[in-house]
């Protein structure tokens, strides 16, 4: 069993952030409140830097390399987002940075990772594996590899969002959290034990790939192919070494929902909130309205995971 991130390493984390990661807000919306018959505080990461709460992680473990390892340069795999705060949290600390990167990602995510000075790398991520191309590199090169979400300064990035959620909110009953690899999860699931132990944590991720839900109720990491889903944070195959535990012991459930619920939510945001979400960003949303019934009267924090969609591929969404 290898040792867990505590909630002590997210408050570390969350020193070494202070000044470089936003502070991001916590929205409510009145509407939707009456509606839901609940009290729900949206936690903002797709106002965070590069649009994802990924930067927590990335600034978080670039900050935590040796001078040597600095010089060498880093390198990582990813579907998007983690590669885009990668990039950033390097050029901001002056280290060189290579993305592997599937070449169907989104067209803005990529353009992102370059933008920011990355050296992407392409892979099919149906037939390539792109950990091992990483790995490769990585040895040949010298290179930190810096994991999207199985790694404890990773994790311990991460956790610093709800973290800050739960301190301006004070106590809730309910957090509703967008599950990958679980890196997001872990780490909120951390600050919610530490900060408001009778709430319940819930991990919501794509229907179609309901790997983390059949892990969480077996007890064993389930490992599934790639999913079709719109939700392309979220198209991992499995939890990590290092999430699944602290999943396992500190989440309440995990739970599913659907490509049209992410839609509907992606719209909620955009008409009602004036907030741009990205679909991954509407999996915890999407959760909480499947267990308002149950909620009534309860106070209910939502991570808003991020927000980098390409605005021509929001509009097809919502025509679909
Ligand atoms: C990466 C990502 C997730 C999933 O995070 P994990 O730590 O892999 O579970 C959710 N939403 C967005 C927007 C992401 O970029």
């Amino acid at each position: 069993m290898p040792s867990l991130t505590t909630f002590e390493d997210v408050a570390a984390a969350a020193k070494r952030l202070n000044g470089h990661a936003n502070r991001t807000p916590v929205m409510t919306s009145r509407a939707l409140n009456d509606d839901l018959g609940a009290h729900c505080f949206f936690k903002c990461e797709n106002l965070q830097r590069m649009g994802a709460f990924k930067f927590r992680g990335a600034f978080n473990a670039l900050s935590l390399l040796s001078d040597a390892q600095r010089k060498a340069g880093v390198i990582t795999f990813s579907s998007g987002n983690h590669a885009q705060a990668v990039a950033l949290a390097a050029k901001l600390l002056g280290v060189k940075a290579t993305i592997v990167m599937p070449k169907d990602a989104p067209a803005a995510k990529m353009a992102a990772t370059r933008g920011y000075g990355g050296n992407v790398v392409l892979y099919d991520r149906y037939k390539e594996d792109r950990e091992q191309i990483a790995r490769g590199l990585a040895e040949k090169g010298g290179l930190a590899l810096i994991p999207p979400y199985d790694h404890h300064d990773v994790i311990a990035g991460q956790g610093t969002a709800a973290k800050e959620l739960i301190e301006e909110t004070g106590g809730l009953d309910a957090l509703f959290v967008p599950l990958g690899g679980g890196g997001l999860l872990a780490g909120s699931a951390l600050s919610a034990k530490a900060l408001a132990p009778a709430c319940a944590v819930y991990g919501v991720e794509p229907a179609a790939g309901d790997d983390g839900r059949r892990s969480f109720h077996s007890g064993a990491i389930v490992h599934i192919d790639p999913p079709r889903t719109i939700a392309d944070g979220a198209q991992t195959q499995h939890l990590g070494n290092l999430t699944f535990p602290i999943i396992r012991r500190d989440v309440t459930d995990v739970i599913t929902a659907t490509d049209a619920e992410l839609i509907a939510g992606m719209r909620f945001f955009a008409e009602r909130m004036k907030l741009l979400v990205e679909p991954t960003g509407c999996l915890g949303f999407a959760g909480a309205r499947q267990m308002c019934a149950s909620l009534a009267g309860k106070r209910i924090g939502v991570i808003l995971s991020g927000g980098n969609v390409d605005i021509d591929r929001l509009g097809a969404l919502l025509q679909t």
